[in-house]
């Protein structure tokens, strides 16, 4: 068995395509692929309560983002600027890779 993957991993530059962030573009910072869902750098901040600690003995809100699920996110290809799908292919050694489906350059 082969383990889940999405289309988008750590450290790609991603635009959201729907929900109240719709437009926007970060850097994917973290993947669940079990879950299909990821963190967006700036995408999806909630407030979060935090209880005083030593270290912040106030307390208070954190704001922090939630993951969203990866059919949101479109990959923002590095060649060509835009968001795109990606599709796979295998190279002559059996390796995976991506492909932007409009300019047809590898994301890889
Ligand atoms: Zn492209």
């Amino acid at each position: 068995m082969s383990k889940p993957k999405l289309h988008v991993k750590k450290g790609d530059k991603v635009q959201v395509r729907s929900g109240k962030d719709r437009g926007k573009e970060g850097e994917v910072i973290k993947v669940f692929p079990a879950k299909s869902r990821v963190i967006v750098e700036g995408v999806n901040i909630i407030k979060k309560h935090v209880r005083p600690t030593q270290d912040n003995p106030q307390g208070g809100i954190v704001e922090k983002e939630a993951p969203i699920h990866s059919s949101n996110v479109m990959l923002i290809c590095n060649s060509c600027g835009e968001a795109s799908r990606t599709a796979k292919k295998v190279l002559e050694d059996g390796k995976k890779i991506r492909f932007c489906k409009k300019c047809g350059e590898d994301v890889e």
